[in-house]
């Protein structure tokens, strides 16, 4: 069996003391690849630095978070496409709308997301989206650029059955986390509707860890732990979301 994380920030100050012993227990987990979102100009350095030290297990993505939207977003914007020219990444990530924590900045998070999709289009690589308090906006953005080389995931996925369905007729991935194992999110009747070649697993480490790690910091090595919840929803077994949510994440980052 092998999983991946698509989505975490492993990168993160959290991890600084003991990265080595989380990435072998990620290793032990069958968690095989992590896909590391960007946040801003601030993160870049220590993403690449871990790519660098663990090139088989850790990819990078390039993009600007919508929370570092803010006055001066277009030297940020400059930064992204800059390092887009410079070298591959898997994703133009992570990008959006957030509208949770502050909405002051809405039209220019709206500007950004738009500015960065099309950076997508033009490296010919998939978006990845993190939407909070935002998601109608923010499909309608993506219904809007859609056009056949425009992939990607709405990352943390928490909607409804409509929000998921709507998501799989663009043709888009749904990421699936740790608050898929949380009571009060209300998943466990969703995610039965979600078809099986839309899923794909992620932790958003070290944020939202999974049952019964939760409020704890989260690790990729807990993706098993989502992976079960899914196979207890979907009725399959493990080895079966395990070898599809795989497949599906190969095919999402256009990898092998
Ligand atoms: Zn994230």
């Amino acid at each position: 069996m092998s999983f991946i994380d698509t989505h975490a920030h492993i990168y993160d100050q959290q991890f600084k003391e003991d990265i080595a012993d989380v990435l072998e227990r990620c290793a032990e987990a069958d968690v095989q690849r992590i896909y590391m979102p960007n946040i801003d100009h601030t993160s870049i350095d220590a993403m690449l630095e871990l790519e660098n030290r663990y090139p088989q297990q850790c990819v990078p993505m390039m993009g600007l978070h919508p929370s570092s939207v803010r006055k001066h977003f277009e030297s940020e914007l400059y930064k992204v496409e800059e390092w887009l020219n410079r070298r591959p990444f898997a994703a133009v990530g992570e990008i959006g709308l957030d509208y949770y924590w502050d909405t002051s900045f809405k039209e220019q998070q709206k500007e950004a997301f738009r500015v960065q999709i099309d950076f997508a289009k033009q490296f010919r690589i998939p978006i990845v989206i993190h939407t909070r308090e935002s998601f109608e906006d923010a499909i309608a953005i993506v219904e809007e650029k859609m056009e056949d080389t425009l992939t990607g995931v709405f990352h943390c996925f928490t909607g409804t059955s409509e929000e998921a369905e709507r998501i799989v007729k663009a043709g888009f991935h749904i990421g699936l986390g740790g608050v898929s194992t949380f009571k009060n999110a209300k998943l466990d009747m969703v995610i039965p509707t979600i078809p099986i070649h839309a899923i794909v697993l992620e932790t958003d480490s070290p944020y939202l860890a999974p049952v019964p790690h939760r409020g704890k910091r989260n690790e990729p090595s807990y993706i098993p732990l989502v992976a079960e919840r899914v196979a207890t929803y979907k009725q399959m077994a493990l080895e079966e979301i395990a070898e599809k949510t795989t497949q599906n994440a190969f095919t999402l980052f256009k990898a092998s």
